[in-house]
């Protein structure tokens, strides 16, 4: 292939897409709106799945780095009451398919396995225009422009490549997480600490829930789910943390302190993210030169799939390309023919998730599903 790919975003997605090509032969330039590597912390766990995550990282050439990133013990799992009562408590016994890796170091060695200048630090895109025989103009917020017969939108959420191709727009899931950490936990917090346990912890009730992680060492990370209208995130001040954690706590008044700790005592300030959705099952007609990958594609409510689902495509996608060298459309079609339907299953699953996790039955029908996806009876309490 002739052409040179142009990436919007250095997101996992547009990272893993640049290191396929790049291992085939073709070469691929990110445009990313972030300073430097290092200009936004890279907060939280994933666990990459066997079924698509490790697949892409595979197809990658990455699996050893991968795996020297993994975090042993951390797929163990709890399930707990408001109460702090152990509901369920799921040891990590070494054979899950979901190993967990710090988002931020599974960047980084997508970032070392790029030859030096791949990625364009600083390159915030504004706009782009289509200039007709599947070639597009990219301009950037300082004016600059690119043209490209190859552009690729890995630029997430509200992506600017987007409106080439569809008219969607994000939604708001009705439901947003404050993220707050409390760092030497088992020191500094050991009850905190205990009842997270080695992996992930979900204490839950209908519409809101404290999830936790066992971050590197024994930091914890936490999600804190609340279901309010915007309008509700809007009225807190998210710059004064004190009020801000008082006020989250607040709707979790009367649940076990250990639980309530991971807000009150959170050694950072509360950070709000408002969750969004593409309509399940967008997609749009072929426009030639162009596409979208992860997020910018299909933004769903999490799903524990997102950023798994990100290096999938991107992976599927420099492989289509690669097979098809000298027909990019072939390629593209190829792509989003198997892309759409996936991103709509995901999509759907996480519907289904987040009603086990949220929804009136919880956390039992969260127990449920677990049970039966490890063989065991469920008896509801
Ligand atoms: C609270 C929360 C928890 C989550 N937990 C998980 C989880 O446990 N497991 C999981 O698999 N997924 C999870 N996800 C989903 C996951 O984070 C996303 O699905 C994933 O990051 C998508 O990857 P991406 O490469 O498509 O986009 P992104 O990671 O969003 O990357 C997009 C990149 O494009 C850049 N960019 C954006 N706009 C522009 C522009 N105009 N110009 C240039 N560059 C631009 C951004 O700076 C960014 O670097 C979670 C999401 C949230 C909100």
């Amino acid at each position: 292939m002739t052409t040179d790919v142009t990436i919007i975003g250095a997101g996992l997605g547009g990272l893993t897409l640049a290191r396929v090509l790049h291992i085939r032969g073709i070469p691929a330039t990110v445009y990313e709106a972030e300073a430097s590597p290092t200009a936004r912390a890279q907060g939280g766990m994933l666990d990459i799945h066997d079924y698509n995550g490790q697949l892409a990282l595979d197809a990658a050439g990455l699996m050893d780095e991968f795996r020297g990133l993994i975090l042993e013990g951390r797929q163990a799992m709890r399930i707990l009451d408001p109460d702090g009562t152990v509901l369920l408590d799921q040891p990590d016994d070494g054979t899950g398919g979901r190993p967990e890796v710090q988002r931020g170091e599974l960047r980084r060695i997508l970032l070392d396995s790029l030859p030096a200048g791949t990625v364009r630090w600083d390159h915030k895109v504004s706009g782009t225009r289509a200039l007709g025989e599947g070639r597009h103009e990219v301009t950037f917020a300082d004016g600059t422009t690119v043209t490209t017969s190859l552009l690729v939108g890995a630029d997430g959420a509200w992506s600017r490549v987007r409106p080439l191709l569809s008219a969607a727009t994000p939604e708001y899931t009705g439901m947003a997480a404050v993220e707050t950490y409390l760092l030497d936990s088992d020191t500094r917090h050991p009850a905190t600490a205990k009842a997270v346990g080695g992996g992930s912890m979900f204490a839950l009730t209908p519409g809101k829930a404290i999830l936790a992680h066992r971050e590197r060492g024994d930091t914890l990370h936490t999600y804190v789910m609340l279901t309010e209208p915007q309008d509700w995130f809007a009225g807190i001040d998210f710059t004064d943390a004190a009020a801000t954690t008082a006020r989250i706590a607040q709707e979790f008044d009367g649940w076990a302190p250990e639980l309530t700790a991971l807000i009150t005592d959170s050694a950072t300030p509360p950070v709000l993210r408002t969750l969004h959705a593409l309509p399940i099952g967008h997609r749009w007609d072929r426009v030639p030169g162009v596409t979208l990958l992860g997020d910018a594609a299909h933004l769903s409510i999490p799903n524990g799939e997102g950023a798994n689902l990100a290096m999938y495509d991107a992976a599927e996608l420099g492989k289509a390309l690669a097979t098809h060298p000298d027909d990019v459309e072939a390629a593209l079609s190829e792509y989003e023919r198997a892309m759409f339907p996936r991103g709509a299953e995901a999509a759907t699953e996480g519907t289904r998730l987040h009603e086990w996790l949220y929804g009136d039955d919880t956390p039992h029908g969260l127990i449920s599903a677990f049970n039966e996806d490890h063989g065991q009876e469920t008896s509801h309490a």
